[in-house]
């Protein structure tokens, strides 16, 4: 039969194996790159027979996504391997691949000291040195059982019960064998460079009435030169952390007496939500949006009409006010649609945008929470557009443009994933074609590439998520765009069209930053704490050089404020040096430092955070370059409004 690879016609016999057809349309070295192959969607082993009637086989590189995840998961099936060799009582669970790595959860007596994963490391080694060979098999369930039993992996029993059909395969290296559907690479020696990263606790199978296991996260690469760019840009991410900065430079912090996942914002942090949240509200207003606010706490009776309480009931935070129950929300949707019902709208009107820096709770397990990034109170920058069909797609691309300029001014780049319609979903194929279309011509019309998760829409309808990149290429979702139709159903929103009649308008759910304390997270990282100037809380401090020049500091210092300069003065008794040095460890944009010169010429000598010195300015001067430097991320490219 043929088999066409990478556009090359190859013949193979009919009980040919993968790897006979890419011997046939590979060069040795493109070879040693391939870890698998896909037949559609299905991947193989490289010694899996070519299914029958496969007309393509696309070759899994090592460097690309799907070749990472695979060489990832074999590590961990090395590592289970290497555990076993050196604590034979520990019981294996189960190992995925995750971003960046992958882990094995382990039932250990203790958990696993530095000292151990040294060791373990030592014995992956030899393992991987020893290039032995991943070799599938398939046996029925019970055959399974009997061979597990025996070796005492009690885990592993209760994997094969859980798996629908009746027979189960297995993956073996070595003398090591596992229970996994595979596949996996070649042999072990594809593992050019591994690093075990650190230990956890964790529930088996994540439920916390079962026993606690010994997770070890680990990860692995194709090249050594990509792990220690890896671990480098671990080492600057931790440099960087929002927690340790937010403490230094005195933004926000977290009182567990207060309760956990909640942020206390102390003046400087506040100071930056309010200028972000200015600047939002400043937006929406220009793109044709109002700005509205809800309430806290709705009935739960409407919870229950959206099916927040059917689906998203343990997210959630109950109360009773008159023995009626109450949810507070996790999302500001009803209040929204409760706010479009309040009159009859006619087609005229809409679009209509309600925009609200809603406060929303949802419950997080304290396990899973982690500074900003992940809290149980946070602020959406939310809008739901209610509009009618035919408006839809010019929204999206409304949307669409807002993103583009937003990220602009922060200097993020971005990508796009557009989510078909999952397996389980509700509504009419019409409704689904209609905003699945609307979505992609908005991609196209506004021209930027997207990639396509099929089947990860929403279950009530398709979305399109924004992730942007910061400094270390670590990406973040934040923005998202969602089409629903459900909601307008379940609470009967109408318009009266050009006909008198009543229609079902569309409604799009959308957040530009998602949550304000995340993206604030997001932004202290990617700067490390050096603010762009229009963000920066403090924007210039006043140097006195001794105690002679500390009224007129104080004097300048007011002259700025009055004309809108945030500005402080360190006036104390102490050496220029050391005021200097607290001025950039607090990373302020400018250092404006007076001594006897500047008090007799009335100006300061400017000192910017990054640059060379700018010398004496008068303090009209400063003002001007203050402000150039506050609009500089305006005129680059950003709030154009549309695409041209
Ligand atoms: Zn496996
Ligand atoms: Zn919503």
């Amino acid at each position: 039969m043929n088999v066409s690879i990478e556009g090359q016609v190859v013949e193979v016999a009919a009980d040919a194996v993968c790897r006979d057809a890419l011997k046939g349309a590979l060069s040795g070295k493109k070879l040693k790159q391939v870890l698998a192959v896909k037949c559609g969607e299905t991947m193989l082993d490289l010694t899996a027979t070519i299914p029958a009637g496969c007309e393509t086989l696309t070759p899994v590189y090592v460097d690309t996504r799907e070749g990472l995840e695979l060489l990832r998961h074999s590590t961990a099936h090395i590592m289970a391997d290497a555990v076993k060799r050196l604590f034979p009582d520990v019981k294996v669970t189960i190992g995925p691949s995750i971003d960046n790595g992958f882990y094995y959860d382990f039932d250990f007596n203790r958990s696993f000291t530095p000292e151990d994963l040294e060791a373990i490391e030592a014995e992956m080694a030899k393992i991987i040195e020893a290039a032995q060979p991943f070799e599938r098999s398939v046996c029925s369930k019970e055959e399974a059982k009997k061979l597990f039993g025996d070796m005492g992996e009690s885990y592993k029993l209760e994997l094969i019960d859980a798996v629908p059909d009746d027979v189960v395969s297995l993956y073996r290296h070595g003398d090591f064998v596992d229970l996994c559907r595979g596949p996996h690479i070649p042999d072990t020696s594809f593992i050019k460079a591994f690093k075990l990263m650190s230990v956890a606790g964790a529930y088996w199978r994540g439920n916390e009435k079962n026993r606690m296991l010994s997770r070890i996260y680990g990860t692995a690469f194709s090249d050594p030169k990509e792990l220690k760019k890896y671990l480098t840009m671990l080492e600057e991410a931790k440099k960087r952390d929002h927690r340790k900065l937010g403490a230094q430079l005195d933004l926000f912090s977290f009182q567990e007496e207060g309760g956990a996942g909640m942020a206390y914002w102390h003046p400087r942090g506040a100071l930056i939500r309010t200028i972000i949240e200015d600047f939002e509200r400043k937006e929406h207003l220009k793109r044709g949006y109002d700005i509205v606010q809800g309430p806290q706490i709705l009935k739960r009776e409407l919870w229950e009409r959206s099916g927040h309480y059917a689906n998203y009931r343990e997210n959630m935070y109950f109360t009773e006010i008159d023995e009626t129950p109450y949810g507070v929300k996790p999302m500001n949707c009803l209040a929204h649609m409760l706010i479009y019902k309040s009159q009859l709208r006619s087609y005229r009107e809409l679009p209509k945008r309600f925009f609200e820096l809603g406060v929303v709770h949802r419950h997080e397990k304290s396990g899973v929470l982690h500074g900003l990034m992940r809290v149980r109170q946070f602020t959406q920058d939310d809008a739901h557009i209610i509009c009618r069909p035919d408006q839809l797609q010019e929204e999206i691309i409304g949307v669409l443009d807002f993103v583009r300029d937003v990220m602009a001014v922060f200097g993020f780049e971005y990508t796009l994933e557009l989510s078909t319609r999952p397996e389980k979903s509700i509504g009419s194929d019409a409704d689904w074609d209609l905003a699945t279309n609307a979505l992609t011509e908005a991609l196209v019309r506004v021209g930027l590439p997207y990639a396509i998760n099929e089947g990860d829409g929403a279950f009530y309808g398709p979305k399109i998520d924004i992730k942007l990149r910061d400094c270390l290429g670590r990406e973040w979702q934040c923005a998202t765009v969602q089409c629903d139709f459900t909601l307008p159903d379940r609470f009967d929103l109408v318009y009266i069209g050009e006909d008198g009649e009543r229609h079902r308008p569309v409604m799009v759910h959308r957040v530009i930053l998602g949550s304000v304390e995340r993206f604030i997270g997001i932004l202290t990282e990617h700067f490390a704490g050096a603010f762009p100037t229009w963000i920066a809380p403090v924007q210039a401090r006043l140097l006195s050089i001794t105690d002679a020049h500390a009224d007129f500091a104080l004097k300048a210092k007011d002259i700025l404020a009055r004309q809108g300069i945030r500005v402080e003065a360190d006036i104390r008794n102490e050496k220029l040096g050391f005021k200097v040095r607290e001025a950039q460890v607090a990373k302020i944009p400018y250092m404006l430092v007076i001594g006897d010169k500047e008090v007799e010429s009335g100006g300061v000598s400017v000192r910017p955070r990054k640059g060379e010195d700018l010398g004496f300015k008068t303090l009209e001067e400063v003002v001007e370059l203050i402000k150039a430097d506050c609009e500089e991320p305006f005129n680059n490219g950003g709030m154009s409004y549309r695409f041209s």
